[in-house]
């Protein structure tokens, strides 16, 4: 057989992304910040709210760190994160030398636990530390439990950073995901709902902190004529070309999350029928997910039905599958840091599975995945 392979996510391309990046070609802003990026940071801005500043960096992590920066975390803070994630969301906590205090998820969203997330701060403060921060995620773009969690946050005075890298687009009780912490930040990696190739932005509803995070990310030039630094600075500004492909994907934003969507409910279409497999959904009407990536759990008890055999058997016919994030606190790099909570994450992580759910999905895509699963779970 001559299959293409079908990859777990891939973005469109509007065909508008040319003709914004010849756009910075042509001019001299071929270099990081410029008119691609202000223009960038507009449109984002528009499609949150009139509250929201946004700043264009070159990737979601760095954004994550300029967030951990801007809220003074430094030398052994302590901040809390929720284990099943990305590294990425983790990463930027040790670039601080701060100690990452890792929270199991709740298994309705997969997303850091309310419970455990207060016995974690409880039991910091008690040993003498208060977490400077907590750092919630919207796994495969779905929203945490924004209430709870929030509430729990303002309780105890500590401000959230809200990874919202997958769920752009995403709403909870019809509000976007990024405007709930105090930063918000998103990722424009190949991989996400829309693409700058490589790129993220650092939301926030202040238009100082804005500024005060593109300072950082311009390697912190005080105002002086002669290139003068007082404090430690960083290389992350979005590039002009980067934000020019961004400007032509802007054009497909909602475009590519009815696409996911429409993946969302043809896999639903499968799986209702099939009792021993969970389709990760949106959990009442609160939640809006733009199911960047749909994913599954296997609970049947049957040992040859489990995720990695299909896995394989999704490989053999070219179709890419994945599991699910490794929670960071049994990855190597992080297991010696505390963590709270039970086997929920690690529970998720041994019987869960990601289904190709690119914006770029055919039907004859469709079909062929449809046709592998249906004979696995005969
Ligand atoms: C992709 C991703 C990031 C990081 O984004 P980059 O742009 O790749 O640096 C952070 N957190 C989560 C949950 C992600 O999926």
């Amino acid at each position: 057989m001559n299959n293409k392979r079908i990859y777990l996510s891939l973005s469109q391309q509007s065909g508008f992304e040319q003709e914004y990046v010849q756009k910075a070609l042509n001019s001299d802003w071929i270099t990081s910040g410029g008119p691609n990026v202000d223009d960038f940071e507009n449109e984002l801005q528009q499609y949150f709210n009139e509250n929201s500043f946004i700043a264009a960096l070159n990737s979601g992590t760095s954004a994550i760190h300029l967030a951990l920066i801007l809220l003074g975390v430094k030398l052994n803070d302590e901040v809390i994160c929720q284990s099943m994630t990305f590294a990425a969301s983790a990463n930027p906590i040790l670039y601080q030398g701060a100690i990452p205090i890792f929270v199991d998820s709740e298994h309705e969203t997969w997303n850091i636990c309310p419970k455990s997330m207060e016995i974690a701060i409880k039991d910091r403060i008690k040993k003498g530390k208060k977490p400077k921060a907590i750092i919630a995620v919207h796994l495969y773009g779905m929203p945490y439990k924004v209430d709870e969690i929030h509430a729990i946050a303002d309780r105890y005075e500590i401000p959230i950073i809200e990874d919202s890298a997958e769920a752009l687009g995403s709403k909870y009780r019809g509000k976007k995901c990024g405007t709930f912490g105090t930063f918000g930040i998103l990722s424009f990696n190949g991989n996400k709902i829309i693409t700058t190739s490589s790129g993220g932005a650092l939301i926030t509803d202040s238009k100082e902190l804005k500024e005060k995070a593109i300072f950082y990310a311009t390697q912190s030039r005080d105002k002086a004529i002669h290139y003068q630094h007082s404090e430690i600075g960083y290389n992350y500004r979005m590039s002009n070309i980067c934000a020019g492909i961004g400007l032509g994907q802007m054009k497909i934003l909602n475009d590519n999350i009815n696409k996911r969507i429409e993946n969302h409910n043809f896999y639903k279409n499968i799986f209702h029928a099939i009792d021993e497999v969970e389709l990760f959904d949106n959990l009442n009407d609160n939640f809006y997910s733009n199911y960047w990536l749909n994913t599954i759990l296997i609970k049947s008890n049957n040992k040859d039905r489990n995720v990695e055999n299909l896995r394989l058997i999704l490989e053999k016919e070219d179709i890419e599958s994945r599991p699910l994030w490794k929670p960071m606190h049994l990855q190597p790099l992080f297991e010696k840091y505390p963590y709270y909570g039970g086997g929920v994450a690690e529970k998720l992580f041994n019987n869960g599975l990601c289904l190709p759910s690119g914006s770029n999905l055919t039907k004859e895509d469709k079909n062929r995945i449809e046709k592998v699963i249906r004979t696995f779970f005969k």
